[in-house]
């Protein structure tokens, strides 16, 4: 990787974890565009970026018809991810396993609720299935249904992938392509009229920039900062657990989520859980401690009662990570801020940007090579809804 950088490029992404390696795998791909692409990135272990921290799944079962749309997107990537990314004819292994989602409903209003959102589904190609508790019993016999009143089943083009290579495949393809990484980080954004000009590195280095891509994951509000921008994108601690069973599950596991947001899914022979903490409150963004308290007091109990095997677990290893929580709406923000129209965001996730890693940055890279959306029209999604305070709820979040 180059010590010298050039004076000037045509993109600058400002991150290079899933978003930023995203959007440089796009712009490289793209015959019509024929720039000059930068990705700063001061961590090239990866260890603290959320991309290697995630849970790696991927589902149809959105309330947002744009989610539903970036994720379906996301599935056919994942399809044809060797061709996409091969160098060499090599490209990692992402070993998916189609699973499905499945969302379970306590109580009658709950279960009502989750089939109102799944005509919209279907209506977007998801799909979904409700089942009442004699259904899911037939499917699933290990769940206690006694205290349930039905779910929503996602198809099998919903589940896990190994998200490490999806990042690895995109980035090492971009590299192949020809776009520079460097080892450094943003420190300073210079503005002058309405444009970012130069982009400050903590190398005491500066580039000119054409555009500008915020791909900072949950240090994304002090990236929009440095260009005059608010951004209500904070991040907010998410731990997640693998565990033993004693008595091991010998059917299919969907990843299964239940009203109190704790969720669970097989992974390889163990399992693997999560839940809401309580408070879920803003932390420092180098705050990457697990919340191990978490397992015995939030989620221990509430997968004993829905599956009786798990009342004999032992926890196996545990990790902490970040979400990039967007608290106006718990969606991506995309797009120019009008202030700064060379700045464009790709931020706020809040929990399912490894699977719209791929949409996200083909849009990006759409918007700079065509001036517009040409694939999935993202415009709904912009930061106008942030500086109208107009929210896109999506209220599937896990
Ligand atoms: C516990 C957990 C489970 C998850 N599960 C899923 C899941 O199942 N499915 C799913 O789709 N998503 C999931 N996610 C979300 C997903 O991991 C993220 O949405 C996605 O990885 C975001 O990628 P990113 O590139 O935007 O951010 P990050 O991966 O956080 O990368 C941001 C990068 O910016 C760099 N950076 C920061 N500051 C600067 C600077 N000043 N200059 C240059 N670079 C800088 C950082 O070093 C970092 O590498 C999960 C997340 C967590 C924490």
């Amino acid at each position: 990787m180059p010590d010298e950088l050039k004076a000037h490029y045509d993109v600058v992404c400002v991150g290079g974890a899933m978003m930023g390696s995203s959007v440089a795998y796009w712009l490289s791909e793209n015959p019509d565009f024929d720039g000059q692409v930068l990705v700063v990135e001061p961590d090239w272990t990866y260890e603290s970026a959320q991309t290697t921290r995630a849970q790696n799944s991927i589902r149809a079962q959105f309330t947002n018809p744009l989610n539903i749309r970036l994720s379906q997107f996301g599935m056919d990537f994942i399809e044809h991810f060797h061709q996409s990314v091969a160098v060499d004819g090599e490209s990692p292994e992402i070993n998916f396993r189609g699973t499905g989602y499945l969302f379970l409903a306590d109580d009658d209003d709950e279960f009502e609720r989750l089939r109102a959102e799944s005509v919209d589904q279907l209506d977007a190609g998801a799909d979904v299935t409700m089942l009442r508790p004699a259904q899911l019993a037939e499917r699933f016999p290990y769940l206690d249904v006694s205290q349930v009143a039905g779910g929503r089943l996602g198809g099998l083009r919903e589940g896990s992938f190994d998200g490490w290579a999806l990042f690895q495949g995109i980035r090492r393809r971009a590299v192949h392509n020809g776009v520079t990484f460097v080892r450094d980080a943003v420190v300073g954004l210079d503005v002058d009229a309405g444009r970012v000009r130069t982009v400050r590195l903590a190398s005491g280095r500066a580039v000119e920039s054409g555009w500008v891509v915020n791909t900072a994951g949950c240090r994304a509000r002090d990236i929009a900062a440095m260009a005059g921008l608010d951004l209500p994108v904070e991040p907010r601690a998410r731990t997640s657990f693998v565990f033993d069973c004693r008595r091991p599950i010998d059917a299919l596991v969907p990843l299964t989520i239940t009203p109190a947001g704790v969720h669970f899914r097989r992974e390889q022979h163990h399992y693997m859980c999560g839940a809401v903490p309580d408070p879920d409150v803003a932390v420092d963004a180098a705050d990457l401690d697990a919340r191990d308290a978490e397992f015995e007091d939030l989620i221990w109990p509430v997968l004993a009662r829905y599956v009786p095997q798990f009342d004999e677990v032992r926890v196996v290893t545990s990790w902490g990570g970040q979400y990039d929580f967007n608290t106006l709406d718990h969606n991506v923000v995309i797009g120019s801020a009008d202030e700064v129209e060379n700045f464009l965001f790709a931020n706020g996730f809040s929990g399912h940007g490894l699977q719209q890693g791929p949409a996200v940055g083909r849009a990006i890279a759409e918007l700079i090579t065509y001036g517009e959306y040409r694939t999935i029209d993202l415009t709904p999604l912009g930061y106008h809804r942030i500086s109208t305070g107009t929210p896109i709820i999506e209220h599937g979040v896990i």
